[in-house]
């Protein structure tokens, strides 16, 4: 089977991210999100990423037009028929994926394939709501998107060899490089990511360093290159907040705990840059630390 249509469940930071991706690498792209909003600020997003690859000598204009000409946007799942691969790339809630898994199933083929973007939920679990647990697979890339060359691929207990071989090729077509992880919660870069990030906000809240110094201490003394708040803000806190809580719930294990900060950031509404305000404030010109 090959894959031609792809279509991307959430038009967010990473539905975005990976439809310029898949438009770039020359496959008709659907994308979907309940928020017509949401759907022409990734139109906006994809236009400027096209125009700073255009800039670093990386893309063509001839080659810009052709990806936003494979773009088409919908705020409705029926548009999603002719797809013969599905990545959702929703909210990390799996309450929201499984029911956008349920909701897809009547409007798509019978030989397409449906992956999850999600960051920490068991694909095992997920794919067994829907009726096709052996053509489902974790599809997790990196934030940016565009610029991060990872895709972590998660088969879920079910999995047939097929669908990850198809998944796998995808991932070369797309100029990336595969790993596998097997279904734990967090797979493998979240198990170790989020869980340091996590500490730093113990740190934070703890009064052992501010935003700033804690942020420096992990870029000059680790050679991180963004600190772990900064890296939060970019991820998105309740994002942080949803992924801690799968390891919490998933591994039993008390070192998962999340900080308190970080829920009260999220009860805030102080969700990292998305909202304008984290631990930096991105009011401003340049990003001011809160705390
Ligand atoms: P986001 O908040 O930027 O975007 C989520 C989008 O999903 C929003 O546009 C929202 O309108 C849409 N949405 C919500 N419910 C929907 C529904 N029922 N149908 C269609 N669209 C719906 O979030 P994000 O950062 O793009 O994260 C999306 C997914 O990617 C999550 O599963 C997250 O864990 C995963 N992920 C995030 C990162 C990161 O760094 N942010 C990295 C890798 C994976």
């Amino acid at each position: 089977m090959s894959v031609q249509h792809i279509g991307i469940v959430g038009a967010g930071q990473m539905g975005t991210g990976i439809a310029q991706v898949c438009a770039v690498a020359g496959y008709a792209v659907h994308l979907t999100d309940t928020s017509p909003k949401a759907l022409s600020a990734a139109v906006i997003k994809i236009d400027k990423g096209l125009v700073r690859q255009i800039e670093k000598g990386a893309l063509t204009e001839a080659a810009k037009t052709n990806a936003l000409a494979q773009i088409q946007t919908a705020d409705d799942l029926s548009a999603l028929g002719s797809c013969d691969l599905i990545i959702e790339a929703a909210t990390e809630r799996e309450d929201i994926k499984t029911s956008i898994f349920k909701a897809l199933i009547p409007h798509i083929k019978p030989a397409t394939i449906l992956t999850s973007n999600t960051s920490s939920i068991s694909i095992t679990r997920l794919a067994a709501q829907t009726d096709r647990p052996e053509m489902f697979m974790g599809f997790h890339f990196m934030n940016p998107v565009p610029v991060m060359p990872l895709v972590e691929l998660i088969r879920g207990i079910a999995t047939d060899d097929k669908t990850f071989k198809i998944c796998q090729e995808i991932v070369k077509r797309l100029g990336k490089t595969a790993t596998h992880s097997e279904d734990f919660p967090g797979f493998i870069v979240n198990r170790i990511l989020i869980p340091m990030i996590n500490e730093a906000i113990y740190t934070l809240h703890e009064g052992v360093g501010s935003v700033l110094s804690i942020d420096n201490s992990l870029k000059l003394g680790a050679n991180h290159p963004m600190g772990p708040l900064e890296l939060a803000d970019f991820i998105g806190l309740d994002t942080c907040l949803a992924v801690m809580k799968v390891l919490h719930n998933g591994l039993a294990d008390t070192k998962y705990r999340p900080c308190p900060l970080l829920t009260k950031y999220v009860e805030a509404g102080w969700l990292g840059r998305k909202s304008g305000r984290g631990f930096y404030d991105y009011s401003g010109e340049t990003p001011q630390p809160t705390r």
